[in-house]
């Protein structure tokens, strides 16, 4: 049975989420780990439902709570990883999923999220009938609120806080009334930095959607101009992304904040970057003119982060501005990816000049619905008109040209199929989209019309 998506197990709370699962999944965690396990929670309605259901869960299989509060996954996933009575960590959020969803993700002993082989054993878990401990067995509960301000801390320690702090940087934060709103403005008064914070105060229906997409960051984009900031910062609701505005308020891609900053990685230390084949060309463009070499695997941080520890990469990321920095920890990291940019345009000038200095591509994002029974058949028949293209099968499928590339994929959080398409010429990048687009809707509704 398959419960784990690319991020946990997500969904609307009280309908595909409920408390009794979340009983019956934290018994079969509890029984994983074998030992004290960490938890926290964003700020969602819902946190404290689910952390306790899930709490309560790990406890009657005998495991050992310690209940963090509200902080950044990337906060539970540095508890987790330095302290070694702990062994292994939950965290309840639905990052950057609208308020009604909740969801339920794992890390195990260094901190690093599960794979996907890890979840499996836990489902089958969940699959049999798991047996109590006695009353004299079961776990217990305690609280730890040292967790936020001890990973602030060691953020600030992995990076150039006296080049920061005399670059004498003004930057909004919007912490999306998400995990961030203790951690964020923390940061940046540990590191020097003037902040204009929005949207700071912990709450379960954000002022804003908290995907940090540029719809959502109007405010943010106006404010940073207005303010004549350096920078303006959007993290997601669970804060292991952060996305960026320049200085003249421009949204940033995360393509090109995780170009940006694999060069300015690369020029203090030459080695592997890795990245989703999601990534645009972009990123394989300046990890190669800085002298690294790149690599591509699945779409999902565990993924990249496995890779990442595999092949001793010196960093890696996503496009969706979840960035890893292994010089403190290998997972998605919203703080540290604020704290490296800010060190970067301390030391390699404003934003808008390093965006200006990188290659030209055009992307174009598509979802289109697909209940998950469909999917394989959908790429199944997308497949058939890959003519012309050279294949590539590492996620999806993504089919390679002269002049660009086509990825088809599945979701793995929603009942949704995403289409990327990418070229340096746009009428090329939006023609490719349009027509898979086409083929897919007309696939679904001919399946549908079946009878
Ligand atoms: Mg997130």
């Amino acid at each position: 049975m398959r419960l784990f998506g690319t991020n946990g197990v997500r969904g609307v709370v009280n309908e595909d989420l409920t408390v009794d699962l979340a009983v019956k999944l934290g018994k079969a965690i509890g029984l994983y780990f074998n030992g004290k396990v960490a938890i926290a929670s964003d700020t969602r309605n819902s946190g404290s439902m689910i952390k306790s259901a899930v709490a309560s869960g790990m406890m009657s299989s005998g495991a050992d709570v310690v209940d963090i509060g509200v902080t950044p996954t990337p906060s539970l996933q540095y508890f987790v990883g330095t302290h070694d009575d702990v062994k292994g960590g939950v965290m309840i959020t639905a990052s950057h999923n609208p308020p009604q969803f909740n969801g339920i993700k794992c890390v195990g002993p260094t901190g690093r999220e599960l794979i996907r082989c890890e979840e499996e054993k836990i489902e089958e878990f969940y699959a049999t009938d798991i047996k109590c401990k006695s009353w004299d067995s079961v776990g217990t509960i305690s609280y730890d609120g040292s967790a936020t301000e001890s990973y602030v801390n060691a953020v600030v320690e992995h990076v150039d806080s006296k080049a920061i702090r005399k670059a004498g940087l003004t930057v909004v934060i919007d912490c999306v009334n998400g995990a961030s709103c203790g951690s964020a403005p923390l940061l940046l008064s540990k590191l020097g930095v003037r902040a204009i914070a929005l949207n700071t105060t912990p709450q379960g229906v954000p002022e804003h959607l908290s995907e940090p997409t540029e719809d959502n960051l109007k405010d943010l984009m106006e404010k940073t101009r207005s303010s004549n900031a350096n920078i303006g910062v959007a993290h997601d609701g669970d804060a292991d992304r952060a996305v960026f505005i320049d200085n003249l308020g421009k949204f940033v891609s995360g393509d090109k904040s995780l170009s940006i900053m694999s060069k300015h990685v690369l020029s203090k230390k030459r080695g592997l970057v890795v990245t989703p084949v999601s990534s645009s060309s972009m990123v394989e463009d300046v990890v190669k003119q800085a002298g690294g070499t790149i690599m591509y695997t699945a779409v999902g941080s565990p993924t990249v982060a496995k890779a990442m520890l595999d092949h001793n990469a010196v960093f890696g990321g996503e496009e969706n501005g979840g960035l890893i920095f292994p010089e403190h920890q290998l997972c998605r990291d919203g703080a540290m990816t604020v704290a490296k940019m800010l060190e970067c345009i301390a030391k390699e000038g404003p934003l808008s000049e390093q965006v200006s200095k990188l290659p030209e591509y055009h992307v174009e994002k598509r979802k289109i619905d697909c209940p998950n029974d469909c999917k394989c058949g959908l790429l199944d028949h997308l497949s058939s008109f890959s003519k012309g293209a050279r294949t590539d099968l590492t996620d999806g499928l993504k089919m390679i040209y002269d002049d660009g590339w086509v990825l088809v994929r599945p979701s793995g959080t929603e009942p949704k199929f995403r289409i990327y398409s990418e070229s340096k010429i746009k009428e090329v990048a939006v023609k490719r989209a349009d027509d898979t687009e086409r083929i897919a809707t007309e696939y679904m509704r001919s399946t549908f019309a079946r009878p």
